[in-house]
C-alpha cells in the first residue's frame, strides 16, 4: 500500500432482479433482488467514485425489461417470493430493475451533497449495464474512468448486445475519457484497481484501504454473493462463455481470498442484500 484514503461512502443506486444460477454456479432458479450500488471514496486527490449503476435509458428500456426476463426464464425462473432486505424496497416487484429517480447516479449523489463534476475520477468494475451506466453523464462532467483494456475492447468486439448485458451507449460516447488499465494499479491514494477477469474479460476489483477500518474489498460481479466466498463457489456467468473464462474466474476467486487474507481486509460482495444494507455508511462515511 502506498496510499490511505480518507472515508467511503456505499451509494445505492437501485436494484435488480435475477436468478440465483446468474450469481452461483449450479445456481438454483430462484429470483431475488440484488441491490446495485457503488462507492464513493474520499482521497487526497479529491472524489472517486467506483462503479456507477444503471443509466435511467437502461432503466426505461423495453428492450432491457425483456432481455432481464429471457435471463431468468433461460433458468427454469422460479417466481417463488424471496424475502427482501434492501432499503429502499424496490417499488415495483413486477419489474426486472428499479433504479433512483432521474439519473439514479446523479440522485446517489446528492444524498451526500456532490455532483458528478465534484469527482477527480472514477472507475468500473466491467461494462455491464448494471455498473457502467453513469459512463455517459461522467463524460459530459468531464470525469475521466478507469476501466480494464480488456474490457473496453471485449464490449466493442461485436460479440456481445444487450442481451448479454452490454448497453452501447455507456461505452460509445466520444466524449468519455477512458484511463485503460493492464494490471493491478493504485488509480487513487488508497485505491486500488484488482484484475478479476472471468465474469467478463476485464473484470476489475477494487480495494480501499482506509485509516482507521483498514481494508475494504469490494469484489463487483467476481462474487456476487456472500456465498460465493462462504462456499468458495465461482461466479454463474461468464461472459467469454470458455473454459478460459471459468478458470479465469477460479483464480480470481482465490485472487480475492488471498487479498483479504494478507490485508485482515473485508470482503464485499458485488450483488449481496444482507452485506450491503450491513455496510450502510454512518454519517461522514465509514473512515
Ligand atoms: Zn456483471
Amino acid at each position: 500500500m502506498t496510499g490511505t484514503a480518507r472515508r467511503l461512502f456505499v451509494l445505492q443506486y437501485g436494484a435488480e432482479r435475477v436468478g440465483k444460477f446468474l450469481s452461483l454456479r449450479g445456481g438454483s432458479a430462484r429470483l431475488g433482488w440484488e441491490p446495485l450500488f457503488g462507492v464513493l471514496v474520499d482521497t487526497e486527490d479529491g472524489w472517486v467514485l467506483l462503479d456507477t449503476g444503471m443509466s435511467r435509458a437502461a432503466l426505461d428500456s423495453a428492450d432491457n425489461q425483456a432481455a432481464y426476463a429471457a435471463a431468468a426464464e433461460s433458468g427454469g425462473a422460479d417466481p417463488t417470493p424471496v424475502r427482501g432486505h434492501l432499503r429502499p424496497e424496490p417499488p415495483d416487484p413486477a419489474r426486472w430493475n428499479w433504479g433512483l429517480a432521474g439519473d439514479p447516479m446523479v440522485a446517489a449523489l446528492a444524498t451526500v451533497d456532490l455532483a458528478p463534476a465534484d469527482l477527480v475520477l472514477a472507475a468500473v468494475s466491467h461494462l455491464h449495464l448494471d455498473h457502467s451506466g453513469g459512463v455517459p453523464t461522467l463524460a459530459r462532467a468531464g470525469v475521466p474512468v478507469a476501466l480494464h483494456r480488456h474490457e473496453l475492447e471485449f464490449a466493442r468486439s461485436g460479440a456481445v448486445g444487450l442481451a448479454d448485458g452490454f448497453h452501447a451507449p455507456d461505452f460509445s460516447d466520444p466524449a468519455t475519457t477512458w484511463q485503460l488499465l493492464d494490471e493491478d494499479t493504485e488509480i487513487a491514494p488508497g485505491v486500488t484497481a484488482l484484475t478479476t477477469p472471468g465474469h467478463t474479460p476485464g473484470h476489475l476489483s477494487f480495494r480501499v484501504d482506509l485509516p482507521r477500518t483498514g481494508s475494504w474489498i469490494f469484489t463487483a460481479d467476481a462474487t456476487d454473493l456472500a456465498q460465493n466466498l462462504l462456499d468458495r463457489v465461482t461466479c454463474g456467468s461468464c461472459a467469454g462463455g470458455t473454459a478460459a473464462d471459468e478458470e479465469a474466474a477460479d483464480a480470481s476467486l482465490d485472487k480475492l481470498l488471498t487479498v483479504a487474507a494478507q490485508t485482515h481486509g473485508r470482503l464485499i460482495p458485488g450483488h449481496d442484500q444482507i452485506v450491503t444494507a450491513a455496510i450502510a455508511h454512518p454519517p461522514g462515511g465509514h473512515r
